[in-house]
């Protein structure tokens, strides 16, 4: 259903259940009728002063509780519309009757997201500053919270502004050119704006490049650890860990399930997948182990293969590879066990079917090499990572944009050299603009906005 925006909406803006206080926002022009029907005989708090009221209920005029109120008035509030907020005691019955109240008075109970959509409606923030709320409610860990905040502070708009502002200077000038094609005169100097549709081009990809890093931070990277039996998966699970997560145990093939773990590295979430044995699939119990073990590498960001150093040949590591390996998955291919000094020449590194880069020996039970695991998680997980503040592109929408934005642009480059005519490029670079404003939301469907907003929660 699509929601009308005349309504004042309300609804409880603190999680679910029982909290020493929950806060409710009620949006929409009669949010001061709601809070005067529920304050009777009291006068309406002040705009931006916090004031202490009793709340009663609208039918009943009981006392249902004390209550602060703030009021903010329209253009001044995060939705841009006259907002009440009433934070009331936690108890749940409380807030149920608080929100029951406000119904009762004329408000309507608020859609997921309808608080951050009115704020988009009115202004108050583009569709990527909305999303970067969206995430910083859900962010979980400090490079994410930063990454968030910095995308509702305007990081990636403003640099799409710019890039918008580029297209448009670009596109006047060959719109110009059109306007007097007529007396055929060629007032853009067609070399320049190819000089200038690479520079677009360069731009449009180096957004687009931060998407690895950008998505491996908004939602963290999964690492799937995997191997033979007694390899010792669980052992480097725990070091990394540093602590009793995985059941370890010498008998091969004891960790039977898929055993999630969560680590943060440099304040970005991996989870890391511990499955069962890729071999010796003896009972079905294991078998089922082996398939899901293949599964789980197929959704993975980083594949961490661990070997016993001591016992498995090259050969053997190389033919579980063979069968593991996925392209797009990059591989830490962990020499466990290196206490044992399997390898005390550099020749013995060899053999293996590994690059030095991926090549990992590490001691789990010794606590050795463990940091150069952790970095090669890192790195093979998230990649280099965008300075403070900078645009950093974080949503698979984002990429298609731009994906199609930068096939405009490419077609903007062969129209110029092949000298097609003004107003054919000019129909290119609508193209391409109207592609960059789908981030922002300058250009929307009501279909787009309702995915994106319906995927907050309800009070947001
Ligand atoms: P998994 O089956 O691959 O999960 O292997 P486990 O983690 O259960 O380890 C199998 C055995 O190898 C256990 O006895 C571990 O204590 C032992 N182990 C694991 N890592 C090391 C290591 O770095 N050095 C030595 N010497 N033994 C290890």
């Amino acid at each position: 259903m699509k929601p009308d925006f005349q309504d004042t909406i309300v609804a409880v803006s603190t999680p679910p259940g029982a909290g020493g206080i929950a806060v409710l926002r009620v949006s929409g022009s009669r949010a001061s009728d709601v809070v005067q029907a529920c304050t009777r005989g009291q006068a309406l708090p002040p705009c931006r002063k916090a004031s202490k009221r009793t709340w009663q209920h609208p039918d009943t005029l009981e006392v249902l509780d004390d209550v602060v109120v703030t009021l903010y008035a329209e253009g001044a509030s995060y939705t841009g519309e006259l907002t009440a907020e009433i934070a009331c005691h936690g108890s749940v019955y409380v807030q149920r009757v608080v929100l029951q109240s406000c119904i009762d008075a004329g408000a309507r109970l608020a859609q997921p997201g309808e608080f951050t959509q009115r704020a988009f409606l009115n202004g108050r923030l583009d569709l990527a500053q909305a999303e970067g709320v969206g995430d910083l409610i859900a962010s979980e860990t400090a490079a994410a919270h930063r990454l968030a905040l910095a995308q509702m502070k305007g990081s990636l708009s403003s640099a799409l502004s710019t890039l918008r502002e580029q297209l448009i200077a670009f596109a006047a000038l060959i719109e110009l050119e059109n306007d007097f094609g007529e007396e055929d005169v060629e007032f853009a100097d067609r070399l320049k704006l190819s000089q200038s549709v690479q520079e677009l081009q360069g731009e449009v990809r180096r957004l687009r490049e931060t998407f690895s890093a950008g998505q491996a931070i908004r939602e963290g990277v999964t690492a799937v650890i995997a191997g033979r039996p007694n390899a010792g998966k669980s052992t480097v699970l725990n070091a990394l860990l540093a602590e009793d997560r995985a059941i370890v145990s010498d008998i091969p093939g004891t960790t039977r399930d898929t055993i999630e773990a969560t680590l943060v590295i440099e304040g970005v979430k991996f989870t890391l997948v511990d499955t069962a044995g890729i071999r010796e699939a003896s009972d079905a119990i294991e078998q089922l182990g082996v398939a899901r073990s293949l599964e789980a590498v197929s959704r993975a960001s980083v594949l961490v293969y661990v070997w016993d150093a001591a016992m498995t040949q090259p050969a053997e590591v190389g033919e579980d590879l063979a069968q593991l390996r996925n392209p797009s998955v990059p591989l830490i291919a962990v020499a466990n066990k290196m206490d044992l000094h399997p390898y005390d020449k550099s020749d013995n590194y060899s053999g293996f079917g590994v690059s030095p880069q991926e090549f990992t020996p590490v001691s789990a039970r010794a606590g050795m090499n463990l940091g150069l695991l952790k970095q090669r998680l890192f790195e093979f997980g998230v990649g280099e990572v965008p300075p403070r503040g900078s645009a950093v592109v974080t949503q698979a929408r984002h990429v298609e944009s731009l994906s199609q934005a930068a096939q405009a642009l490419d077609r903007v480059a062969a129209g110029l050299s092949s000298g097609l005519s003004g107003d054919l490029i000019a129909l290119d670079l609508r193209q391409a603009l109207h592609h960059i404003g789908e981030i922002t939301g300058e250009i929307g469907t009501d279909d787009l906005l309702a995915s994106i907003f319906s995927s907050f929660c309800i009070g947001k």
